[in-house]
């Protein structure tokens, strides 16, 4: 059996190769305008369960188009465990689109791709069709080129773009027939410099609630001379001049923009958090 690097040289070396059919599929499915808000376009998105199903029956998974909700939107399951005893792993995407308003904004049509200096424009390529097929080609392409060497299953979900109930309760009804090692969510874009990102931690909600107490005047100002506890007096920075703990007025400034973004900073300056 071939090792984990030949068969992903081997894989690397036939997606090269398959560069251009693998770019008229990918051109294939943003077609299909799968908008899961418009009633008008569900047929669209059953369509896109569809496309999906028969490309991954075609790698020989087991698949199904599971209509969770009724009047909802499929979720596709596809199931391959060929190394028994192996880790597993599970690949999310989602089927659905935005609507495409403004429609004349867009300088071709939303749903008739089109390549202008090596990028493709249309609804969904970034979110999420062209992140859950390049998954889906890389799965392919280690196929041709061998076997995975672990288990893998794919969920594709419809209702994403409208945080619908389907594919949460189709998880906790399935729970124990979908154990894995590991879950790989793709659903980001590219950076500022042209890198697909792959960020981690995409899905869920935290809310904080932060209690903060003040008292209720204004009590401090600017005394440059003043310095801050602890300074060895040389601040720049003002500090209070009352009886209550001390702000400067650094405190009070906005986070720099990379701290929140995570994007590269005016100076040029890369920073990663
Ligand atoms: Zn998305």
């Amino acid at each position: 059996m071939a090792t984990t690097q030949v068969l992903m040289d081997a894989a690397l070396t036939r997606a090269a190769a398959a560069k251009d059919a693998d770019v008229a599929d990918l051109l294939e499915e943003l077609r299909i305008p799968s908008i899961s808000t418009l009633p008008e376009r569900r047929q669209d998105c059953l369509r896109n369960a569809e496309w999906l199903r028969a490309r991954l029956e075609r790698l020989g998974f087991k698949t199904e188009v599971v209509d969770v909700i009724e009047g909802g939107l499929p979720v596709v399951a596809a199931e391959w465990n060929g190394q028994p005893g192996k880790p597993h792993l599970t690949i999310y995407g989602h089927y659905d689109v935005q609507p495409a308003d403004p429609i004349d904004e867009w300088e071709s049509p939303p749903f008739e791709p089109e390549i202008r200096d090596g990028r493709i424009y249309a609804r969904g390529c970034a979110d999420n069709k062209g992140n859950h097929l390049a998954t889906l080609k890389a799965v392919e392409h280690l196929f041709a080129a061998g076997e995975p060497p672990i288990n893998l299953r794919f969920l594709f979900e419809g209702e994403e773009e409208i945080t619908g109930e389907s594919l949460p309760r189709y998880l906790r009804a399935n729970g124990s027939k979908l154990k894995t090692d590991a879950v790989l969510v793709w659903d980001g874009g590219f950076d500022e410099d042209g890198n697909p990102t792959l960020a981690t931690a995409l899905r869920g909600l935290l809310y904080l609630e932060l209690p903060c107490t003040r008292v209720g005047s204004e009590v401090w100002r600017r005394t440059p001379s003043t310095p801050s506890p602890g300074s060895s007096g040389s601040s720049r920075t003002a500090m209070v001049t009352s009886p209550y703990p001390a702000f400067t007025t650094e405190s009070f400034r906005p986070a720099p923009r990379s701290w929140r973004t995570g994007r590269s900073t005016t100076s040029g300056t890369r920073k990663r958090y």
